[in-house]
This record gives C-alpha cells, sequence and structure tokens, in this order.
C-alpha cells in the first residue's frame, strides 16, 4: 500500500473524496506510522458549540495541503506512512460513553504502537486519549499545552468534565507530570484566581503571550524547555490564536499568538519521545473564510513533522 496523497495533477484539489491531506483512509490496524484521527465531539463545550465538525471541514480545507517542510527541508508525507484512520465513534448525547469509546479507540491504536495526531472535538477530548496513553506508558507524560486558557477550571453546573477542566483531571489522575508540563499562549481574564491558584501549587510553567512579545520571539524560542525524558504529549487548543487568526473556536480570547508565532515556536521544540498529539476547539460555524481550518491544516502539517 502506498501512502501518498492523490495527485493534484490526475484529481484537481477540490476534487475527490476529502480525506486528512488526501491521503488514504484505512483501518485502524493498517501498516502507517502516524494515524490522523478525528475525534467528532463538543459535548463538553460551555459557550459556543460546533468544534464536533472540525474533522470534516479540516479534512476538506487539508486538500490544499503539502507534504515539503521550506525550513525543515524533507517532505513528511514520503519520510513517513501518514494516513487517515477515520473518526473515533462518539455518542453525541452522553459524555461517559463518549470517555469510553475513545479511551477504547485509543488504546487500540496504541496496542498497534501507532503515532497519532486527532482533530478534536473540544477539549474535554484529550482527557480520555491521555488516559489511553497512560495505560500503555505506564508514567505520567510530559505535556506541552497550547492555549488562550488554563484548562484547570473547577467543576462548571456541578459537571466535572468539560472542556475547561481536563488539565486539572489530568494532573490530578497522575496522567501528565506537572513539572514536565508548559503551558503557552495563556493570557486572561480569568473567571476567579482558582484556577492559577492550581497550576502554581503543582509548579506548572505558564508562558504567557507578554512573556513571548515583550523580549521577542528569537530570544523566547531559545529560552524553550526540552522534553528530552520520557514521552511526552503535545495538545494544541486553536484558542492560543488570537481570534483574528482562528475566529472560529468555541471560547475566542483577544491578544492571542499569531500563526506564524506558533510555527516558530512548533518548529523549535526539541521533543525526544513525542508520542502524540491533537488539535482541538475547531468551530467551522463560527469560522470565517476558512481562517480557523487553515491554521489547524498547518498546525496539523508541522505536528506530522514533530513526529
Ligand atoms: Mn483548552
Ligand atoms: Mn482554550
Amino acid at each position: 500500500m502506498e501512502y501518498k496523497p492523490i495527485s493534484g495533477r490526475e484529481f484537481p484539489r477540490f476534487s475527490a473524496i476529502k480525506t486528512f491531506f488526501r491521503l488514504p483512509h484505512v483501518e485502524v490496524d493498517a501498516d502507517y506510522d502516524v494515524g490522523i484521527v478525528g475525534i467528532p465531539y463538543d459535548g463538553g463545550v460551555s459557550y459556543r458549540p460546533g468544534a464536533r465538525f472540525a474533522p470534516t471541514k479540516v479534512r476538506e480545507a487539508s486538500s490544499l495541503g503539502r507534504g515539503f517542510h521550506w525550513s525543515r527541508g524533507y517532505n513528511v508525507l514520503e519520510q513517513k506512512k501518514v494516513a487517515d484512520i477515520g473518526d473515533c465513534p462518539t455518542v453525541p448525547i452522553d459524555q461517559a460513553q463518549t470517555y469510553e469509546k475513545i479511551e477504547n479507540f485509543f488504546s487500540t491504536l496504541l496496542q498497534y504502537n501507532k503515532k497519532f495526531v486527532s482533530i478534536g472535538g473540544d477539549h474535554s477530548t484529550t482527557l480520555p486519549v491521555l488516559r489511553a496513553l497512560k495505560k500503555k506508558y505506564q508514567v505520567p507524560l510530559g505535556f506541552i499545552h497550547f492555549d488562550a486558557h488554563l484548562d484547570t477550571y473547577p467543576a462548571a453546573w456541578g459537571c466535572e468534565y468539560h472542556h475547561g477542566s481536563f488539565v486539572r483531571h489530568a494532573i490530578e489522575e497522575k496522567l501528565i507530570d506537572p513539572k514536565k508540563t508548559i503551558q503557552i499562549g495563556i493570557r486572561g481574564p480569568l473567571t476567579g484566581k482558582d484556577d492559577l491558584d492550581f497550576v502554581n501549587k503543582h509548579g506548572i510553567q505558564v508562558i504567557t503571550v507578554d512573556d513571548i512579545r515583550i523580549q521577542g520571539l528569537e530570544k523566547f524560542i531559545l529560552q524553550l524547555p526540552q522534553f528530552s525524558q520520557g514521552p511526552t504529549y503535545l495538545s494544541f487548543d486553536i484558542d492560543c490564536l488570537d481570534p483574528a487568526y482562528a475566529p472560529g473556536t468555541g471560547t475566542p480570547v483577544v491578544g492571542g499568538l499569531t500563526t506564524y508565532e506558533t510555527q516558530r515556536i512548533l518548529r523549535a521544540l526539541k521533543i525526544d519521545q513525542l508520542v502524540g498529539a491533537d488539535i482541538v476547539e475547531v468551530s467551522p460555524p463560527y469560522d470565517t473564510s476558512e481562517i480557523t481550518a487553515l491554521a489547524a491544516v498547518d498546525t496539523l502539517f508541522e505536528l506530522l513533522c514533530l513526529l
């Protein structure tokens, strides 16, 4: 089986059935290296819904995606066998069942020793993925978290599991190691001080937009920590970007990063053992001219290179 995108000369990029990067759609146990998978669930959203439509939209927008990385000097789609492995099953009206299905799906994928990038879904979908990874690797993971929000919020409406609380649960369940966790792109305002107290108590490194901008990007990327110990996971909430660069998202916060800044940060990361990654909170109904979907496609491309 050849893991190549459909040729744009044979089938122009606006044609053919949509898969991520026009790659073959295969079963989870096929002989690919990296699977791209959708998690179409947004039942954990507290404000604007729509992230359930992201996998389909990102597939469509990725028709224009190409594999050769300008600054890395190689074609990631030729170096590795990358495939679209479809969508993880979900239950739109039941979070507990959805979490179970996500954890089972990713446990199966990990049994076959696959790497993956998933396209969410709201950020609550990352928690069951981390549970599956913990079962596989048996140690708390290093964690690189791009977001406007800390996602360490308390329960909301009496519900523990929502898109603003997954980091708190991931630490309490010892799925990620707070000492090997960084959060990038964080900015205010916050509902209260609880979430900040939580990250301070656990010694999580929080990098705000000010921390990047005031000294300048070039200086900042030299200070990024190296992830050289143990398995590491990367989660990219599209709202780390300014709403000008990602309007289609559930809880936009102004004063964010640009797509260029996140590209440069992703290229500068040194991660010895990246075991998986996700892009979450893309909400196509709130998108304009596919700006957000295209940002997700480019981030997906950078993540494939990191893997
Ligand atoms: Mn988030
Ligand atoms: Mn967020």
